[in-house]
């Protein structure tokens, strides 16, 4: 039987990790210039966590977890996102507590959804997020809005739109609640069966329904921002105070509404018209959850933070990227037995003096071996033959200057160095 990776998945291979590490490399310097640390929490959790934190009626709790039982039988689901499993670490590990009151966290890894592959859309795919918990703050709001865009103009994204809009505080959102199932009301039996059961539960789900988005009542459906408390307003247009300030461009979207339940006040995406992702993608988003940390069992604690999906920002990243500085500093060409029991002294002699160095397992000739050098960007190319063995030297090759010279065996380090040294080209 020929084995399949399962569907929706896809392996990362040799020829685009390289990518993967430029991008994560990327994102981990946008980090540490905003002062925000990593923390890695588990692949998988017990699914209650995601059941109390992302919402039992949001289509990826009811319909796109991964969920089994453990051998002990208890219920344990691979993460669908990462701020469940983040903000239950915070609690369980008492960061609240931590002398610095706003504690700024990121993730990147994988996250596993039961959807429908489709292109952009995988069942393992990978996420990058950051969470800013402890503060209330249109000012912390601003600063993850600000980090999002900066990533994506790392990125060199054309045509980026951020998104925001408020859902408002408890107060807010219950007005809202009532305004929603006031509207949908005559036409309830005109919605799908999901909807009955969200309009009595949840009936901000109704609005990111993929069975009813083009029911007219949906168009006509009332704006978060219309049912906004004092308080919530203040909050909103602080932020919008700030973008101004910092011109950074927005756009008041009272559409958006996310599909994770755990939002309140600020939600916000970033949308690009790049062709290289297509008209109208979303690349990432998020917003505010000050209910969260609560709900979870720790203290009341404002938290706001947003993800954003790795795959839709390595296409961002473009094919373009220069992978010749990734070239091994030595390639060692052995040509017989002797010359390979040589080569491996060598070789590992220059892997403990930090040189990357790689050389042929596989006996071939000289033309198969060059093209080996080749293939690695090898900045040398070492050749061993039975006469080099005989005199105690190699021959190394510049393959940028082209230059050849017999180096002795204990010079070869320092030969190195010294090309290097005067090769203005080599970082
Ligand atoms: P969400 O956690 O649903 O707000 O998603 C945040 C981002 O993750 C989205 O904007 C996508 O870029 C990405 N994403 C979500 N689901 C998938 C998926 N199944 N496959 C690939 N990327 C995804």
């Amino acid at each position: 039987m020929a084995y399949k990776a399962p569907r929706g998945t896809v392996d990362i291979l040799p020829t685009e990790s390289g990518k993967w590490q430029e991008l994560e490399q990327l994102l981990r310097t946008i980090c540490a210039n905003y002062n925000v640390k990593e923390m890695r929490t588990p692949i998988f959790e017990h699914t209650e966590l995601f059941n109390r934190a992302v919402g039992d009626t949001t289509d990826v709790v009811s319909k796109e977890m991964y969920t089994f039982e453990d051998k002990k039988g208890r219920s344990i689901t691979l993460r669908p996102e990462g701020t469940a499993g983040i903000v239950r670490a915070y609690v369980e590990n008492k960061l609240y507590g931590m002398p610095e009151k706003l504690q700024k966290v990121y993730y990147m890894g994988p996250m596993f959804r039961y959807e429908r592959p489709q292109n952009g859309r995988q069942r393992q795919f990978h996420q990058f997020g950051v969470e800013m918990l402890g503060v209330e703050s249109p000012y912390v709001d601003v600063e993850c809005m600000l980090m999002a865009v900066t990533v994506v103009k790392a990125l060199g994204l054309k045509n980026i739109q951020l998104h925001i809009n408020s859902l408002g505080d408890q107060e807010s959102r219950d007005a809202y609640r009532e305004a929603l199932q006031n509207h949908f009301q005559p036409v309830l039996n005109e919605l799908c069966h999901d909807c009955q059961v969200r309009y009595e539960k949840n009936p901000l789900r109704i609005l990111d329904c993929k069975v009813d988005k083009n029911h007219p009542m949906m168009q006509t459906a009332p704006k978060t921002i219309d049912y906004l408390s004092d308080n919530a307003k203040a909050h909103f247009e602080k932020v919008c105070a700030l973008l101004d300030d910092l011109e950074i461009d927005y756009v008041v979207d009272p559409n958006l509404v996310r599909g994770l339940d755990y939002y309140s006040h600020t939600v916000f995406e970033i949308i690009s018209d790049d062709p290289k992702l297509g008209a109208g993608s979303t690349v990432g988003g998020g917003g505010r959850y000050n209910g969260l940390v609560e709900e979870l069992g720790g203290p009341q604690t404002p938290g706001v933070g947003f993800a954003f999906g790795m795959e839709r920002l390595m296409i961002a990243l473009g094919d373009d990227h220069d992978d010749d500085d990734e070239g091994l500093d030595v390639y060692i060409m052995p040509l017989g037995t002797e010359a390979k029991d040589l080569a491996m002294q060598i070789m590992t002699m220059l892997r403990a003096n930090g040189f990357t160095c790689d050389m042929d397992q596989c006996d071939r000739g000289l033309k198969g071996q060059f093209k080996s050098a080749d293939r690695f960007h090898a900045h040398f190319s070492m050749i061993i033959g039975e006469d080099e063995v005989q005199k105690e030297v190699v021959n190394m090759k510049c393959n940028h200057t082209k230059e050849q010279v017999e180096v002795p065996l204990e010079n070869i380090v320092e030969f190195i160095e010294n090309h290097y040294e005067g090769d203005h080209d080599h970082e």
